[in-house]
């Protein structure tokens, strides 16, 4: 009877949360407070912090988070890092920040350009792409870190080349170093099986994690559907417009239609975890995985799911 648990729980799919860096000490504390209880109440595998792009005090708050995450609220932590703005010399310190907290996950990233700014432009002596900082982790921490990559099922809104390039480009990283890739956010489950599919034939074998961005208000799923240009499927906006205005019936459907988006990518086979953009709020991610089943309070009065193995970690 036990041996059939172990083979249910393994079976199911796992998760992790993303969290951005308040701008306040009062949003700080709220965030770790939120942190704790979230994962007190749904185990999820492991959480990431954003990275401000930017450099400066923000960078400095991201560091800060990732160490009072991983070595005080002993959360398996996973650290964004990107290039923008950061001299190679920054790099080093944060990473030596992460490393000193016991931090071994690395989502390794060219960055945003900086809010000021529309074109990206690199550091002089800094790094051009997201593979050069791979490289770099690569080459000095050897396997000390896990290091993770971005995905766009549906391209990147600065490139309009085609897909094959994009899944080359993808590649590169992968091949500097890279051992799981996170998506951006997407609502058409097709264009995401069809994009695993292509990623797949390229050869790249790493995990693919999908990142589900919650829908909490019309405005907020419009206004971030346009920002990462990803199409939004005829059902969400036959489903969703009707109610609008009412955000309460908005967060109820949208979950609907998120869980059905999340139980048809996991039928594919492609994908085994999810990875939820919590925004830094607790209601919406937490109610797409109860919808969906992977909130079973036996496991966690075991604490079962946390015993699983990273989707990228060998042993
Ligand atoms: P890259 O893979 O380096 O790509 C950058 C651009 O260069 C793309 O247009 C790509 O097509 C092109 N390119 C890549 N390789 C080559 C090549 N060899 N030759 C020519 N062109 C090439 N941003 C933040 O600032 N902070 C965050 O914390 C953050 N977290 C993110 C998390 C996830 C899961 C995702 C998907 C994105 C995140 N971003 C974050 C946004 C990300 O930084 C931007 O999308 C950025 O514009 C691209 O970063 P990248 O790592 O994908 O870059």
């Amino acid at each position: 009877e036990k041996l059939q648990k172990h083979k249910e729980v393994s079976t199911k799919a796992t998760f992790s949360y993303e969290y951005f860096v308040p701008k306040t000490t009062q949003g700080v504390q709220n965030l770790y407070d939120r942190m704790d209880r979230m994962y007190e109440s749904s185990l999820p595998q492991f959480i990431d912090i954003t990275w401000n792009a930017g450099g400066g005090v923000l960078s400095q708050l991201s560091t800060d988070l990732v160490a009072t995450a991983q070595s005080v609220l002993g959360l398996e932590t996973c650290m964004h890092l990107t290039c923008t703005n950061m001299p190679v010399s920054e790099i080093d310190d944060a990473l030596q920040k992460a490393y000193d907290s016991g931090c071994q996950n690395i989502l390794a990233l060219r960055g945003d350009p900086p809010v000021d700014s529309n074109e990206w432009t690199p550091v002089e002596g800094g790094f051009r792409y997201a593979k050069d900082l791979v490289k770099y982790i690569k080459a000095k921490y050897g396997d000390h870190f896990d290091i993770g990559v971005a995905g766009y099922p549906e391209g990147h809104p600065e490139d309009d080349t085609d897909d094959s390039k994009l899944i080359d480009y993808l590649k590169q990283k992968v091949d500097a170093g890279a051992s799981f890739l996170i998506t951006q956010m997407f609502y058409d489950a097709d264009i995401f099986i069809a994009w695993c599919k292509k990623v797949r034939a390229a050869g790249i074998e790493i995990p693919i994690i999908p990142g589900i961005m919650p829908i909490t208000t019309y405005a907020a799923f419009l206004r971030r559907a346009q920002w990462c240009d990803i199409h939004l499927p005829q059902e969400f906006l036959d489903r969703l417009e009707p109610i609008k205005d009412d955000d309460q019936q908005v967060r109820d459907t949208g979950t609907d239609l998120l869980v059905e988006m999340c139980q048809k990518i996991l039928d594919s086979g492609y994908v085994t975890h999810l990875h939820l953009y919590t925004m830094n709020l607790e209601k919406a991610p937490l109610m797409i995985l109860d919808r969906l089943g992977l909130l079973s309070q036996e496991e966690h009065v075991n604490g079962e799911n946390s015993l699983a193995m990273l989707p990228w970690r060998k042993s």
